[in-house]
Order: structure tokens, then sequence, then C-alpha cells
């Protein structure tokens, strides 16, 4: 079973998956998510992005200050579930 990551587009073994990002502006908030099957990669790097910009930047508003922590929870409980995926294949075919 070979899938795409919808995120990179190479082939490899992907898994659905949706993470969010707040940004709290005191009486303003941002909320966006991004999501799709993607490789162990991609979702390294978009849990590392979405889920420090939320550290940093989530905080700052009366709402957001509660969003904050259910989607560092959340998208932290989602990266624990893709831990035991394999990795992408190396493009560098490996020599016996
Ligand atoms: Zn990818």
């Amino acid at each position: 079973m070979s899938s795409y990551c919808q995120a990179c587009g190479r082939a490899g073994p992907t898994r659905k998956v949706q993470f969010h990002k707040h940004t709290g502006m005191l009486i303003m908030m941002q909320h966006g998510h991004i999501g799709g099957n993607f490789c162990k990669s991609c979702i390294n790097d978009t849990f590392m992005k979405y889920t420090g910009w939320t550290a940093v930047a989530g905080w700052w508003g009366m709402i957001s200050f509660f969003v904050t922590p259910c989607v560092l929870v959340w998208n932290t409980g989602l990266y624990l579930t893709t831990l035991g995926m394999p990795s992408e294949q190396t493009d560098t075919p490996q020599q016996m």
C-alpha cells in the first residue's frame, strides 16, 4: 500500500493528520489548520512550526488564553500517535 504525501508529494508511508495554529491578538484571534495525508518528515516539520508558533503567539488574548492549551495538547497528542510511523525512505539507495 503506497500513498503520496500531500505536502511534499513524495511516495511513502503517510498518515492523515490535522494540526492547528492559534494566534492571539488581544481582542482578536486567528486560527488556522493544515491537514491531509502527510509523510513523517512533513508531520515533524508541521508539528514544530504550528506548535512552536502557537506556544509563542497563542496566548495573547482573553479567549486565546484558553484555546492555546487545547491546541498544544491536540497537536502534541496527534504527533505522539505518529511516532511509531516508519520513516520515509531516503532518496539515495543504500549500497550493500
Ligand atoms: Zn511529505
